[in-house]
Formats: structure tokens, sequence, C-alpha cells
């Protein structure tokens, strides 16, 4: 029972105002100053019961009927307009308040929970809020002057001002708080997509799409950190290429040639992913970066790819494809640069293409 009432009260606070595409999160937390604003107004009148001055004590349920009016014309208003209704309710009551029953109450720090909530709920102009300071400026500022000048019209004891300076600091404070945690949670949550964006584009730009392969790019940037890093790494690059694929494109289609692709890289993953990093070169040519490893050892790790290659067969739509493929092998000497490496890489799997394909040339 209890629980439903509050799930129905919470649906009330997050409900959408009338206009489209207004910004929930700050109907959200203007309802929720409105309420905290209408149970102060509330409890002012019982304050000053106890501690008095016991006349006048109506204005704080004006305010209250009033705040319940601006909670009502949440649903009704743009957000903006509704942000400049409590602004305005608030300032109506400071200075109420600072008049009735002067300066020391404290009731006037309200007026940076104010600036707060304009400056980070309206996406208006920078004029705007700069106008908006101003006026806050001078509505502070005169009320200090007229309090310089004039006498309260209640006098409050030291006891009353105590305990309204207590109220009206807390009431201030949980305000503030609100406003700024909100505002907060937008930032951080702004960012995090943001970050996570950014990840996203990142991987994009470094992926191939049709096979999630590592692009040329990525595989240059690794390498060339990876140098950075640890210039006297010993690895070695291999570099494979389809035999014939260009027949596979014309005999089946190019959809079965990208179907190839996809095959060929699963393959490649499952035995050489633990070991080297692999890349899309471009077209149907991949690179094999092996960390640790020199070329003999990798010469036997593609023969050995190579060979379950050869006694596996591409299922096309019941048609049996085999393919196969050359490559070449290249190990850092610690002199050559890495487009030397790829040249030479190149050149050896050039070779073994002229040498009649499906082999590994070191
Ligand atoms: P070789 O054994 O000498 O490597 O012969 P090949 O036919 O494999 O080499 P060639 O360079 O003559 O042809 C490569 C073909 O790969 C040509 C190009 O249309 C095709 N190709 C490149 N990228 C893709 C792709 O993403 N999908 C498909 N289906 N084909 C591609
Ligand atoms: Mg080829
Ligand atoms: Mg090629």
């Amino acid at each position: 029972m209890f629980k439903g009432l509050c799930r129905k009260f919470y649906a009330l606070l997050r409900k959408e105002a009338v206009h489209e595409n207004e910004p929930q999160r700050i109907l959200f937390l203007l309802r929720i100053i409105l309420l905290i604003l209408g149970l102060y107004f509330l409890i002012i009148p019982l304050v000053f019961c106890i501690v008095g001055p016991k006349t006048e004590v109506w204005t704080g349920y004006i305010f209250a009927a009033m705040s319940v009016a601006a909670f009502y014309a949440t649903y009704r208003l743009k957000v903006h307009t509704s942000v400049l209704v409590c602004s305005g309710l608030q300032l109506a009551w400071v200075i109420v308040f600072v008049v009735l029953y002067g300066w020391d109450c404290g009731i006037q720090h309200l007026m940076f929970e104010m600036l707060v909530l304009v400056y980070f709920a309206v996406y208006n102009s920078l004029v705007y809020k700069v106008s908006y300071t101003v006026v806050l400026f001078a509505v502070r500022f005169s009320l200090f002057l007229y309090c310089r000048v004039n006498i309260s019209v209640f006098a409050l004891t030291e006891t009353a001002t105590v305990v309204l300076q207590i109220i009206n600091t807390i009431v201030t404070f949980v305000l503030m708080a609100v406003a700024c945690s909100m505002f907060s949670s937008n930032v951080e949550s702004a960012e995090k997509k943001l970050v996570l964006y950014n990840e996203q584009l990142k991987k994009q730009a470094g992926t191939d799409p049709l096979t999630g392969l590592w692009n040329r790019r990525q595989m240059i940037q690794y390498i060339t950190e990876k140098r950075r890093k640890e210039p006297v790494m010993a690895f070695t690059i291999g570099m494979g290429d389809i035999d014939f694929f260009k027949r596979i494109n014309d005999h089946w289609g190019h959809d079965c040639g990208d179907a190839v692709l996809v095959w060929i890289t699963q393959h490649m993953s499952r035995e050489l992913g633990e070991h080297a990093k692999l890349c899309r070169w471009g077209g149907e040519e991949f690179i094999f970066f092996f960390p640790d490893m020199n070329g003999d050892e990798v010469c036997f790790m593609l023969n050995t790819f190579r060979m379950k290659l050869g006694n596996d067969l591409f299922d096309w739509r019941g048609e049996w494809i085999p393919v196969t493929m050359t490559f070449g092998v290249e190990e850092n000497d610690f002199k050559s640069n890495i487009d030397t490496l790829l040249k030479n890489v190149d050149a050896k799997l050039y070779m073994g293409k002229e040498q009649g394909r499906d082999r590994v040339i070191y």
C-alpha cells in the first residue's frame, strides 16, 4: 500500500510536461524544489507560533499555496518558464521575509541556490544569465541597504532569530545540495556517454568492418607504439595472402568471396590469435605480428595453420571450395625500420606466389 503510493508519487514527479522535448530531469528537480519549499512554507507559521511573533503567519500559508500552484504549473508551462516561476516565488519570499523579519535570519542565502538553478537548468544565452545575476545582486544589495536604513516590521527575539537562522540555513543547504547533485550527475552521465562514444569511434576507426580484425592503420599504430616503448623487442612479422582469390569472386560471386574472408579470419583467430596480433592489411592480405617469437617458430606455426586450412574446405551453399594461402615471414633484425621489414615480408610473399603458392617463405 505504502510502496504503491510512493511509486505513484514518484511517477507524478517524473511525469512529462504537455510540451514536447522538455528536459525531464529539470522538471523533476523543479518539482522536488517546490515540494521542499512548500513544506518549508508550511513549517514557518508553526515556528512563528512557538517563537513569535504570531501575527502575519498566514504569509507562510499563502506561499505554500503558491508553491502548489507552481508545482502544478510545471506540467503546463515550458521548462524555462517554470524555472522562472520557481525562482520568482523564492525571490518574493526572500523580499517579504527580510522586510517583515530583518536581515539576520539568513534567508537571503536562498538567492545562491536560485543562481545555480538558472545557470544550469536553462539553456539560455549568457546575456540572459548575466542579466539574471545582476537582478539578483541588485535585489540582495537593495535589501541589505534597506535593512541598514529601516528596521524590520516585526522585531524578533534572540531565540526566534537563531531558530529561523537555523531553519533558513538548513533549507538553503538542502535546496542547494539537491540542485547541485542533480546537475553534477547530469554532467557525469554526459561525460560517461562521451567517453563511451569516443571509445566506440576509436575502435571503429581501427577495425575492418567485414572481418572485425584490426585494419592497416591500427596495426601500424600498434607496432610503432610497441617499438617506441621497447626499442630492442624481438618480434616476427608474417604476411598472408589468399591464393587465387579473384577466381573465387569470379566463379562464386563477391558474397562468396566475403564469406571466405570471414571464414579464414575465424580460422586465423583460432589458430594464431593467441600468439599474434592479426590485421587485414587490405583486400585478401593479412599481417601477423608475433611478439617475442623468432622466424623459425612463426614459420612452424604458419605451416601448421596452412596444412589445417588445406585439410578443410569452405562450404558455400553446399559447394565445397578449397582455399589456400601463401605466407612470407620476416624476423626483426634490430636494424631495419618497420617499412623495410614490411617491404621484405611482402617480397617473400611474392616469392611464395612465384614458386607456386600454398607455402611459407622465410
Ligand atoms: P594471388 O594468388 O596472386 O594472390 O591471386 P589473387 O586472385 O588472390 O589476387 P588478385 O590481386 O589478382 O585479386 C585479389 C582480388 O580480391 C581482387 C579483388 O576484387 C578481391 N577483393 C579485394 N577485397 C575484397 C573484399 O573485401 N571482398 C571480396 N569479395 N573480394 C575482394
Ligand atoms: Mg591473393
Ligand atoms: Mg593480394
